[in-house]
This record gives C-alpha cells, structure tokens and sequence, in this order.
C-alpha cells in the first residue's frame, strides 16, 4: 500500500507564456535497487527526451509533435517503465498502456499493447486515423494498417523486471516503485497536449488496465486550461479523475496550477494512493507536484533546464 508524504512541488522558471516542456518518468519510492549510477542514467535519459521534445518546439512544431519525441526517447530507455523496460504482469509479459490528448479535445488511447515497440505511437495512430478514442490490445493487422512498428513480446522484457517480478511475487505487491513516463508541452501558438506511457504496476493482474490510457485519470489537456499527465497508483488516479480534477480546479475554482495539483494529490492520497503530477497552464509557468518519497522529472523552457532523478 502507498504511504503518501506532504506534497512538494517544483515551479518552472522562464516561460511565462513562451514554450515549454515538463517531462516525469515516475514516483513512487527509490526501491532497494536504487543506485547513484541508475539515477545519473535516469538524469541522463531525463534530459534526452527534454531535448528531443524542445527542439520540435523550437523548430516551431506542435505540442503534440513534442511530447511524442519526448515520450520515444523515453520508451526506448530501459530504466523507465514503458516501452522496452516496461513492467510485467503476473504472468511475465510486458502489458503497455499509451495516451496521446491535445488542448483541442482530440485524443487517442491504447491498452493492453505487447508488441507495439513504442505504445505512444499506437495512440496517436488511434487519434489521428481512427474516429475512435481508445483500443484494447488492438489487432496485428489494425497495427500494420497505423504504420505502428512492432516488436517480438521478449524485446520488452529486462532482467531488471524479471527480478523485480520474481521479488514482488514472492514478497508481496511491489506498489513502491513506479517508472511510468509522461510529457507536457505548450508550443509558440500556445496550444497544449499532453502523453502518458506506462507498462502498469510489478505483477498486475493479466488485463488489469491502470489510469494512463483513460483520458482524464492519467492524461488530459484543455487548451483552456491545462495539460496534465500523473504517475503514481492509477486506481487512485481513476477514483479522483485526477487529471481532469486539476483542470476542473483551476477552471472552477480559480485555483492555480499548484494548489490545482496539491489539492488533487490530497484527493489521491484519501482514494489509498500515491504519486506525481505535471502541470502545464495556458499561460504561466508549469508545475511538478507528488506526494510519493520521489518522482523523476524535469522541464526545459527559453531560459531555464533542470532535472532530477
Ligand atoms: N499509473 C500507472 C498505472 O497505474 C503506474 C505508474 O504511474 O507507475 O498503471
């Protein structure tokens, strides 16, 4: 079970109403595992998918195109749980969840994916070729129709997570460690997206489906408003609608992106969970916010870079 602490936060400097990047790759507790050479690589892959995901906005491309290259980068890491890393089920298969909304409203989801190489493709594939929301475990031919690239089922699968799988099973439910993986843009026209990618928790039941692809639970952005996307206990995150609750809170309440975030994580916290937060506004600046021991995160804006791992 989580055992939640008081929130913290962290506030981006530099981009009042310019371009920005917020990128997460999990909360949770640092885990027994846990070394000072795994954190530098996090660090490292951290401030890769922020480059990746900022030059597309320096170049002037879309939220979306940002987030995506920021995610891919992400995925393809094996420290993350998502993509190539991602968790494994209880019975020993990488089971991913992907979602990809824009601050238009459009969105697209997948669940359930184990041969899709990068998931967050998938989705994207769902938002922008299909009139449909979300697929679970969508077909080989519906994933060769996309375009989407996929992989054998062992290429997700590390030793890392087999031992963690072999740990959780004979100790008890990992619920501590996370890795899921999340980016938030606003691009130079000041729309919003934000993308969420995730292989669930350690030792899941087969077809248990987390907040990540649920628009809303794990992902939301409202060009209005705010992007949003959470890692920590996704059924905490379903019970509160927990990034939806953010854009509600500051668009009915009045309140800031951060009392928006602490004031959800409060709400998790009460529905038996734990977790992070990002928070990108319309206009101002962005938002880190958990109430987990840790989350890997970090934000890139005209004039200012940081992260932590
Ligand atoms: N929220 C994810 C899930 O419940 C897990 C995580 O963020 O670590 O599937």
């Amino acid at each position: 079970m989580a055992s939640s602490s008081p929130v913290k936060s962290i506030v981006t400097k530099g981009a009042e109403n310019g371009i920005l990047l917020v990128v997460h790759g999990g909360a949770g507790s640092r885990g027994k595992h846990s070394t000072p050479e795994r954190q530098a690589q996090v660090e490292k892959d951290l401030q890769r998918a922020l480059d990746a995901g900022y030059a597309k906005l320096e170049a002037g491309a879309s939220a979306e195109d940002a987030v995506v290259a920021a995610i891919h980068v992400m995925e393809d890491a094996t420290e993350f749980n998502a993509g190539h890393g991602a968790a494994l089920t209880s019975d020993g298969i990488a089971q991913m969840d992907a979602c990809l909304m824009g601050g238009d409203g459009e969105v697209g989801a997948v669940a359930g994916v184990h041969t899709v190489k990068n998931p967050i493709d998938a989705a994207r594939a769902v938002k922008e070729q299909t009139k449909h929301v979300l697929f679970a475990d969508p077909q080989d031919k519906e994933l060769k129709d996309w375009g989407v690239e996929t992989r054998d089922p062992s290429y997700f699968i590390t030793e890392q997570r087999k031992q963690s799988l072999i740990e959780a099973q004979t100790n008890g439910d990992e619920w501590e460690k996370h890795g899921t993986i999340g980016a938030v843009a606003r691009d130079e026209k000041g729309h919003l997206a934000a993308a969420t990618s995730t292989g669930g928790i350690t030792n899941q039941m087969h077809g248990r489906v987390g907040d990540t692809p649920l628009p809303g639970c794990g992902t939301y952005a409202n060009d209005e408003t705010v992007a949003v996307s959470g890692t920590g206990i996704g059924e905490a995150f379903m019970r509160t609608v927990a990034c939806h609750q953010v854009s509600d809170r500051v668009k009915f309440a009045g309140q800031t992106p951060l009392e928006s975030a602490s004031a959800t994580l409060d709400d998790i916290d009460a529905h038996r969970g734990d977790g992070g937060l990002i928070v990108l506004p319309a206009k101002g600046e962005g938002v880190i916010a958990y109430n987990s021991e840790m989350m890997n995160c970090g934000y890139k804006s005209p004039t200012a870079s940081y992260v932590q791992g």
